[in-house]
Protein backbone atom coordinates (compact mmCIF):
# COMPACT_ATOMS: atom_id res chain seq x y z
CA UNK A 1 0.00 0.00 0.00
CA UNK A 2 1.54 3.47 -1.19
CA UNK A 3 0.50 6.49 0.43
CA UNK A 4 0.11 9.33 -2.10
CA UNK A 5 2.03 12.43 -1.85
CA UNK A 6 -0.38 15.12 -0.15
CA UNK A 7 1.47 18.16 -2.02
CA UNK A 8 -0.65 18.16 -4.69
CA UNK A 9 -3.45 18.85 -2.68
CA UNK A 10 -1.64 21.15 -0.85
CA UNK A 11 -0.94 22.92 -3.93
CA UNK A 12 -4.29 23.77 -4.47
CA UNK A 13 -5.53 24.31 -1.32
CA UNK A 14 -2.67 27.23 -1.29
CA UNK A 15 -4.00 29.18 -3.85
CA UNK A 16 -5.46 32.03 -2.61
CA UNK A 17 -4.47 35.44 -2.42
CA UNK A 18 -3.93 37.98 0.12
CA UNK A 19 -6.85 40.86 0.87
CA UNK A 20 -5.07 43.34 -1.52
CA UNK A 21 -4.17 40.53 -3.95
CA UNK A 22 -0.81 39.62 -2.38
CA UNK A 23 0.99 36.43 -3.23
CA UNK A 24 0.81 36.23 0.60
CA UNK A 25 -2.46 35.42 2.74
CA UNK A 26 -3.32 38.49 4.92
CA UNK A 27 -2.75 38.79 8.64
CA UNK A 28 -6.58 39.39 9.66
CA UNK A 29 -5.35 41.05 13.57
CA UNK A 30 -9.05 41.92 14.39
CA UNK A 31 -10.34 40.09 17.63
CA UNK A 32 -13.69 40.57 16.47
CA UNK A 33 -16.02 41.19 13.42
CA UNK A 34 -18.48 43.54 12.22
CA UNK A 35 -22.00 42.29 11.53
CA UNK A 36 -23.56 44.19 8.65
CA UNK A 37 -27.06 43.51 9.70
CA UNK A 38 -27.96 43.04 13.65
CA UNK A 39 -30.63 40.46 13.18
CA UNK A 40 -27.95 37.73 11.57
CA UNK A 41 -26.18 37.77 15.11
CA UNK A 42 -28.10 34.88 16.22
CA UNK A 43 -27.67 32.95 13.44
CA UNK A 44 -23.96 33.29 13.46
CA UNK A 45 -23.61 33.17 16.92
CA UNK A 46 -24.86 29.63 17.32
CA UNK A 47 -22.31 28.74 14.27
CA UNK A 48 -25.51 28.31 11.31
CA UNK A 49 -24.30 31.49 9.37
CA UNK A 50 -20.31 31.31 9.54
CA UNK A 51 -17.99 32.54 6.69
CA UNK A 52 -18.55 29.49 4.30
CA UNK A 53 -22.34 30.14 4.83
CA UNK A 54 -22.63 33.71 3.55
CA UNK A 55 -22.58 35.13 7.22
CA UNK A 56 -19.04 36.25 8.36
CA UNK A 57 -16.96 36.36 10.97
CA UNK A 58 -18.22 36.59 14.63
CA UNK A 59 -14.87 36.64 17.17
CA UNK A 60 -11.45 35.47 17.47
CA UNK A 61 -11.69 32.89 19.67
CA UNK A 62 -14.32 31.32 17.26
CA UNK A 63 -12.96 31.33 14.03
CA UNK A 64 -9.85 33.92 12.65
CA UNK A 65 -9.41 34.32 8.49
CA UNK A 66 -5.62 34.02 9.15
CA UNK A 67 -5.59 30.63 11.51
CA UNK A 68 -8.63 29.53 9.32
CA UNK A 69 -6.55 29.61 6.17
CA UNK A 70 -3.30 27.78 7.63
CA UNK A 71 -6.49 25.28 8.67
CA UNK A 72 -7.53 24.50 5.88
CA UNK A 73 -3.65 23.70 4.49
CA UNK A 74 -3.65 21.43 7.69
CA UNK A 75 -6.70 19.87 6.59
CA UNK A 76 -5.07 19.07 2.95
CA UNK A 77 -1.79 17.68 4.24
CA UNK A 78 -3.87 15.17 6.03
CA UNK A 79 -6.48 14.35 3.61
CA UNK A 80 -9.06 15.26 6.03
CA UNK A 81 -12.26 17.83 5.54
CA UNK A 82 -11.55 19.97 7.86
CA UNK A 83 -9.00 21.14 10.96
CA UNK A 84 -8.61 23.43 13.08
CA UNK A 85 -5.46 24.83 14.57
CA UNK A 86 -4.86 25.46 18.05
CA UNK A 87 -2.42 26.78 20.74
CA UNK A 88 0.06 24.02 20.79
CA UNK A 89 -0.07 20.60 20.28
CA UNK A 90 -0.91 19.44 23.92
CA UNK A 91 -4.42 21.63 23.70
CA UNK A 92 -4.79 19.54 20.29
CA UNK A 93 -4.51 16.34 22.29
CA UNK A 94 -6.71 17.80 25.67
CA UNK A 95 -9.14 19.02 23.24
CA UNK A 96 -9.82 16.12 21.52
CA UNK A 97 -9.58 13.49 23.94
CA UNK A 98 -12.01 15.63 26.02
CA UNK A 99 -14.17 16.43 23.17
CA UNK A 100 -14.60 12.47 22.39
CA UNK A 101 -14.58 11.42 25.73
CA UNK A 102 -17.20 11.57 28.98
CA UNK A 103 -17.13 11.13 32.70
CA UNK A 104 -16.27 7.62 33.52
CA UNK A 105 -14.92 7.21 29.42
CA UNK A 106 -11.73 4.88 28.85
CA UNK A 107 -9.13 5.58 26.37
CA UNK A 108 -6.94 2.72 25.14
CA UNK A 109 -3.31 4.22 24.69
CA UNK A 110 0.06 3.44 23.28
CA UNK A 111 2.32 2.93 26.18
CA UNK A 112 4.91 5.18 24.02
CA UNK A 113 3.59 8.49 24.20
CA UNK A 114 5.08 11.63 24.39
CA UNK A 115 5.62 12.19 28.28
CA UNK A 116 3.20 15.26 28.16
CA UNK A 117 0.40 13.35 26.58
CA UNK A 118 1.06 9.97 29.16
CA UNK A 119 0.40 12.72 32.01
CA UNK A 120 -2.70 14.09 30.45
CA UNK A 121 -4.45 10.14 30.27
CA UNK A 122 -2.16 9.16 32.95
CA UNK A 123 -2.19 11.70 36.01
CA UNK A 124 -4.57 14.67 35.11
CA UNK A 125 -7.48 12.71 33.25
CA UNK A 126 -8.38 10.54 36.25
CA UNK A 127 -8.83 13.02 39.21
CA UNK A 128 -10.19 16.03 37.44
CA UNK A 129 -12.24 14.06 34.59
CA UNK A 130 -12.65 10.59 35.75
CA UNK A 131 -11.44 9.38 32.09
CA UNK A 132 -9.49 6.30 32.59
CA UNK A 133 -6.42 5.48 30.55
CA UNK A 134 -4.75 1.42 29.86
CA UNK A 135 -1.58 1.89 28.17
CA UNK A 136 -0.62 -1.20 25.97
CA UNK A 137 2.40 -1.96 23.45
CA UNK A 138 0.55 -0.90 20.46
CA UNK A 139 2.45 -2.67 17.82
CA UNK A 140 0.37 -5.80 20.12
CA UNK A 141 -2.76 -6.01 18.34
CA UNK A 142 -4.23 -8.77 20.90
CA UNK A 143 -3.40 -6.54 24.04
CA UNK A 144 -4.97 -3.47 21.90
CA UNK A 145 -8.27 -5.02 21.65
CA UNK A 146 -8.46 -6.96 25.07
CA UNK A 147 -8.08 -4.13 26.82
CA UNK A 148 -11.02 -2.03 25.52
CA UNK A 149 -14.13 -2.27 27.70
CA UNK A 150 -17.71 -1.21 26.90
CA UNK A 151 -16.58 2.40 27.86
CA UNK A 152 -13.77 2.22 25.76
CA UNK A 153 -13.94 5.86 23.10
CA UNK A 154 -10.54 6.21 21.56
CA UNK A 155 -7.66 4.03 20.80
CA UNK A 156 -4.97 6.65 20.74
CA UNK A 157 -1.04 5.92 19.30
CA UNK A 158 1.71 8.23 17.82
CA UNK A 159 1.94 7.11 14.32
CA UNK A 160 5.94 6.84 14.99
CA UNK A 161 6.46 6.81 18.73
CA UNK A 162 8.01 9.33 20.70
CA UNK A 163 10.54 8.10 21.71
CA UNK A 164 10.86 4.49 20.43
CA UNK A 165 9.96 5.01 16.77
CA UNK A 166 7.83 2.31 16.96
CA UNK A 167 5.27 2.35 14.12
CA UNK A 168 1.40 1.93 14.94
CA UNK A 169 -0.14 -0.24 12.11
CA UNK A 170 -3.22 2.38 11.62
CA UNK A 171 -4.96 0.08 9.05
CA UNK A 172 -5.11 -2.69 11.60
CA UNK A 173 -5.70 -0.15 14.65
CA UNK A 174 -8.70 1.07 12.53
CA UNK A 175 -9.83 -2.17 11.62
CA UNK A 176 -10.12 -2.67 15.59
CA UNK A 177 -11.65 0.66 16.38
CA UNK A 178 -14.40 0.54 14.09
CA UNK A 179 -15.26 -2.95 15.08
CA UNK A 180 -16.08 -1.46 18.67
CA UNK A 181 -17.62 1.71 17.19
CA UNK A 182 -14.76 3.90 18.58
CA UNK A 183 -12.59 6.62 17.29
CA UNK A 184 -8.64 5.90 16.16
CA UNK A 185 -6.92 9.01 17.22
CA UNK A 186 -3.11 9.34 16.00
CA UNK A 187 -0.44 12.04 16.24
CA UNK A 188 1.34 12.30 13.43
CA UNK A 189 4.18 14.87 14.63
CA UNK A 190 7.24 12.99 14.06
CA UNK A 191 5.68 11.83 10.28
CA UNK A 192 4.40 14.78 8.40
CA UNK A 193 3.96 13.81 5.03
CA UNK A 194 5.62 10.36 5.11
CA UNK A 195 2.35 9.01 6.70
CA UNK A 196 -1.09 9.98 6.12
CA UNK A 197 -3.16 8.15 9.12
CA UNK A 198 -6.46 9.96 7.80
CA UNK A 199 -5.85 7.72 4.33
CA UNK A 200 -4.83 4.51 6.05
CA UNK A 201 -8.08 4.60 8.33
CA UNK A 202 -7.36 6.70 11.61
CA UNK A 203 -10.45 9.10 12.56
CA UNK A 204 -8.74 12.42 13.79
CA UNK A 205 -5.18 13.15 13.20
CA UNK A 206 -3.03 15.56 15.82
CA UNK A 207 0.13 17.84 14.98
CA UNK A 208 2.67 19.29 17.47
CA UNK A 209 3.46 21.93 14.84
CA UNK A 210 6.01 23.24 17.11
CA UNK A 211 8.39 20.45 15.67
CA UNK A 212 8.67 19.61 11.99
CA UNK A 213 5.76 21.95 10.27
CA UNK A 214 6.65 25.35 12.26
CA UNK A 215 10.43 23.65 11.69
CA UNK A 216 12.21 27.25 13.13
CA UNK A 217 11.79 26.12 17.45
CA UNK A 218 10.07 29.83 17.49
CA UNK A 219 6.63 28.83 17.58
CA UNK A 220 4.46 26.10 20.08
CA UNK A 221 1.49 25.48 17.93
CA UNK A 222 -0.82 22.37 17.47
CA UNK A 223 -3.36 21.44 14.89
CA UNK A 224 -6.50 19.44 14.86
CA UNK A 225 -7.59 17.37 11.73
CA UNK A 226 -10.89 15.81 11.26
CA UNK A 227 -14.50 15.66 9.56
CA UNK A 228 -16.15 18.77 9.58
CA UNK A 229 -18.95 17.35 12.13
CA UNK A 230 -16.03 17.21 14.91
CA UNK A 231 -14.52 20.56 14.37
CA UNK A 232 -17.73 21.80 14.57
CA UNK A 233 -18.29 20.09 17.85
CA UNK A 234 -15.07 21.74 19.03
CA UNK A 235 -16.48 24.91 18.42
CA UNK A 236 -19.56 24.88 20.28
CA UNK A 237 -20.68 27.77 22.43
CA UNK A 238 -22.01 25.62 25.00
CA UNK A 239 -19.46 22.02 24.97
CA UNK A 240 -16.57 22.77 22.41
CA UNK A 241 -13.58 22.31 24.08
CA UNK A 242 -11.82 25.10 21.75
CA UNK A 243 -14.86 27.64 22.03
CA UNK A 244 -14.97 27.07 25.84
CA UNK A 245 -11.08 26.16 27.26
CA UNK A 246 -9.70 28.73 24.23
CA UNK A 247 -6.42 27.14 23.49
CA UNK A 248 -6.80 30.16 20.38
CA UNK A 249 -3.82 30.26 17.76
CA UNK A 250 -2.64 33.69 17.45
CA UNK A 251 -3.24 35.12 13.58
CA UNK A 252 0.45 36.22 13.61
CA UNK A 253 1.83 33.00 14.57
CA UNK A 254 -0.79 31.02 11.52
CA UNK A 255 0.69 33.67 9.53
CA UNK A 256 4.36 32.52 10.13
CA UNK A 257 3.55 29.27 9.95
CA UNK A 258 1.99 29.35 6.48
CA UNK A 259 4.80 30.71 5.33
CA UNK A 260 7.03 27.58 6.09
CA UNK A 261 4.11 25.14 4.81
CA UNK A 262 5.51 25.39 1.41
CA UNK A 263 9.02 24.26 2.15
CA UNK A 264 7.71 21.35 4.51
CA UNK A 265 8.14 18.86 1.81
CA UNK A 266 11.42 19.84 1.07
CA UNK A 267 12.88 19.73 4.57
CA UNK A 268 11.06 16.06 5.36
CA UNK A 269 13.51 14.91 2.64
CA UNK A 270 16.22 16.27 3.78
CA UNK A 271 16.03 15.27 7.34
CA UNK A 272 15.40 11.83 5.97
CA UNK A 273 18.38 11.92 3.69
CA UNK A 274 20.63 13.05 6.72
CA UNK A 275 19.04 10.82 9.44
CA UNK A 276 19.58 7.37 7.05
CA UNK A 277 22.52 8.16 6.18
CA UNK A 278 24.03 8.51 9.32
CA UNK A 279 21.47 5.65 10.47
CA UNK A 280 23.44 2.87 8.59
CA UNK A 281 27.06 4.23 9.48
CA UNK A 282 26.31 4.70 12.62
CA UNK A 283 25.17 0.74 12.62
CA UNK A 284 28.12 -0.09 11.07
CA UNK A 285 29.98 1.14 13.54
CA UNK A 286 28.47 -1.24 15.60
CA UNK A 287 26.30 1.55 17.76
CA UNK A 288 23.09 0.44 19.00
CA UNK A 289 21.21 2.53 16.73
CA UNK A 290 17.41 2.48 16.10
CA UNK A 291 16.25 4.06 12.66
CA UNK A 292 12.84 2.97 10.81
CA UNK A 293 14.81 3.32 7.89
CA UNK A 294 17.23 0.73 9.16
CA UNK A 295 16.25 -3.03 7.91
CA UNK A 296 16.88 -3.83 11.38
CA UNK A 297 14.07 -1.73 12.78
CA UNK A 298 11.43 -3.87 13.85
CA UNK A 299 8.56 -1.93 11.91
CA UNK A 300 10.96 -1.15 8.59
CA UNK A 301 8.74 -3.88 6.40
CA UNK A 302 5.62 -1.93 8.28
CA UNK A 303 6.33 1.67 7.19
CA UNK A 304 7.85 0.74 4.29
CA UNK A 305 3.78 -0.32 2.94
CA UNK A 306 2.34 2.50 4.47
CA UNK A 307 4.32 5.43 4.14
CA UNK A 308 5.20 7.66 1.16
CA UNK A 309 8.05 7.19 -0.33
CA UNK A 310 9.25 10.31 -1.31
CA UNK A 311 9.81 11.19 2.27
CA UNK A 312 11.91 8.61 3.50
CA UNK A 313 11.54 7.41 6.85
CA UNK A 314 11.93 10.25 8.59
CA UNK A 315 13.94 13.10 10.60
CA UNK A 316 14.61 11.27 13.77
CA UNK A 317 16.64 8.02 15.05
CA UNK A 318 18.00 7.14 18.11
CA UNK A 319 21.29 5.66 19.66
CA UNK A 320 21.32 3.47 23.22
CA UNK A 321 24.38 4.77 25.09
CA UNK A 322 23.62 2.09 27.79
CA UNK A 323 23.73 4.44 31.04
CA UNK A 324 22.39 7.83 31.36
CA UNK A 325 25.60 9.28 32.71
CA UNK A 326 27.33 7.88 29.13
CA UNK A 327 24.81 9.53 27.13
CA UNK A 328 25.16 12.87 28.69
CA UNK A 329 29.09 12.58 28.47
CA UNK A 330 28.33 11.86 24.82
CA UNK A 331 25.90 14.84 24.45
CA UNK A 332 27.64 17.60 25.98
CA UNK A 333 30.33 16.54 23.76
CA UNK A 334 28.53 16.75 20.64
CA UNK A 335 27.53 20.00 21.98
CA UNK A 336 30.44 21.74 23.76
CA UNK A 337 33.66 20.55 21.58
CA UNK A 338 32.27 19.32 18.50
CA UNK A 339 29.45 21.90 17.98
CA UNK A 340 27.52 19.38 16.07
CA UNK A 341 23.85 20.47 17.55
CA UNK A 342 22.21 21.75 20.36
CA UNK A 343 21.12 19.95 23.97
CA UNK A 344 18.03 20.40 24.13
CA UNK A 345 14.12 19.15 24.17
CA UNK A 346 11.50 19.00 21.09
CA UNK A 347 12.37 18.37 17.45
CA UNK A 348 11.51 19.04 13.80
CA UNK A 349 14.20 22.17 13.41
CA UNK A 350 16.98 23.21 10.92
CA UNK A 351 19.69 22.16 13.45
CA UNK A 352 20.24 18.93 15.21
CA UNK A 353 18.78 18.25 18.71
CA UNK A 354 19.87 16.11 21.12
CA UNK A 355 18.10 14.75 24.36
CA UNK A 356 18.36 11.97 26.51
CA UNK A 357 14.50 10.97 26.89
CA UNK A 358 14.35 8.96 29.90
CA UNK A 359 15.23 12.42 31.54
CA UNK A 360 13.61 14.55 29.58
CA UNK A 361 10.93 14.49 27.42
CA UNK A 362 10.05 10.67 28.61
CA UNK A 363 10.24 11.56 32.18
CA UNK A 364 6.79 11.90 33.28
CA UNK A 365 6.54 8.36 32.98
CA UNK A 366 7.06 5.84 35.98
CA UNK A 367 10.32 3.65 36.10
CA UNK A 368 8.31 0.80 35.18
CA UNK A 369 5.77 2.26 32.63
CA UNK A 370 9.17 3.65 30.97
CA UNK A 371 10.62 -0.10 31.38
CA UNK A 372 7.32 -1.47 29.68
CA UNK A 373 7.54 1.36 26.50
CA UNK A 374 11.58 0.11 26.29
CA UNK A 375 12.34 3.78 27.00
CA UNK A 376 16.20 2.65 28.66
CA UNK A 377 17.78 5.51 30.62
CA UNK A 378 20.66 5.26 28.17
CA UNK A 379 18.30 6.28 25.22
CA UNK A 380 19.63 9.28 23.40
CA UNK A 381 16.80 10.90 20.82
CA UNK A 382 18.63 12.56 18.00
CA UNK A 383 16.66 15.05 15.67
CA UNK A 384 18.67 15.48 12.90
CA UNK A 385 19.10 18.70 11.06
CA UNK A 386 20.11 19.80 7.67
CA UNK A 387 22.87 23.22 8.48
CA UNK A 388 26.51 22.55 7.35
CA UNK A 389 27.47 19.26 5.07
CA UNK A 390 26.62 15.90 5.59
CA UNK A 391 30.42 15.03 5.86
CA UNK A 392 31.03 17.59 8.13
CA UNK A 393 28.35 16.58 10.52
CA UNK A 394 29.23 12.71 9.92
CA UNK A 395 32.62 13.38 11.01
CA UNK A 396 31.71 15.51 14.62
CA UNK A 397 29.30 12.49 15.36
CA UNK A 398 31.69 10.13 14.39
CA UNK A 399 34.52 11.62 16.33
CA UNK A 400 32.90 12.62 19.57
CA UNK A 401 32.02 8.55 19.34
CA UNK A 402 35.25 7.26 18.92
CA UNK A 403 36.58 9.76 21.50
CA UNK A 404 34.55 8.50 24.03
CA UNK A 405 35.51 5.14 23.56
CA UNK A 406 31.72 4.37 22.56
CA UNK A 407 32.58 2.53 19.52
CA UNK A 408 33.24 -0.86 19.68
CA UNK A 409 36.99 -1.46 19.47
CA UNK A 410 37.12 -3.70 16.26
CA UNK A 411 34.76 -0.99 14.05
CA UNK A 412 37.36 1.62 14.51
CA UNK A 413 38.81 1.75 11.03
N1 LIG B 1 3.05 15.16 20.49
C1 LIG B 1 4.33 14.78 20.39
C2 LIG B 1 4.66 13.52 19.67
C3 LIG B 1 5.34 15.55 20.96
O1 LIG B 1 6.61 15.15 20.86
C4 LIG B 1 4.98 16.74 21.65
C5 LIG B 1 6.02 17.60 22.29
O2 LIG B 1 7.18 17.27 22.32
C6 LIG B 1 3.64 17.09 21.75
C7 LIG B 1 2.70 16.30 21.14
C8 LIG B 1 3.20 18.33 22.48
O3 LIG B 1 3.32 19.43 21.63
P1 LIG B 1 3.48 20.96 22.14
O4 LIG B 1 4.79 21.06 22.83
O5 LIG B 1 3.37 21.73 20.87
O6 LIG B 1 2.34 21.23 23.05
Amino acid sequence: MTNRNPVETLANTRHEFGEHGGVNMSIEASTTFTVMHSNTMPDIFGGKKGPDQGGCYLYGRHFNPTVYTLSKQLAALEGTEAAYCTASGMSAISATLMQLCDQGDHIVSSNAVYGGTYALMHDLFPPKTGIASTFVDITDLDAVEAAITDRTRVIYTESMANPTLRIANIPRLSAIAKRHGIKLVVDNTFSPLILSPIKLGADIVIHSMTKFISGASDYIAGAICADTEFIQQLMDLHTGMLMVLGPTMDPQVAFNINLRIPHLPIRMVEHAKRTQLFAERLQEMGMTVSYPGLSSHPDHELISELHCPDYGYGGILTLDMGTVETANELLDMLQNEYHFGYVAVSLGYFDTLMSCSGSSTSSEMTDKDKAAACISPGLVRLSIGYTGTSEQRWSQLSEALKRMGAVPEQRIA
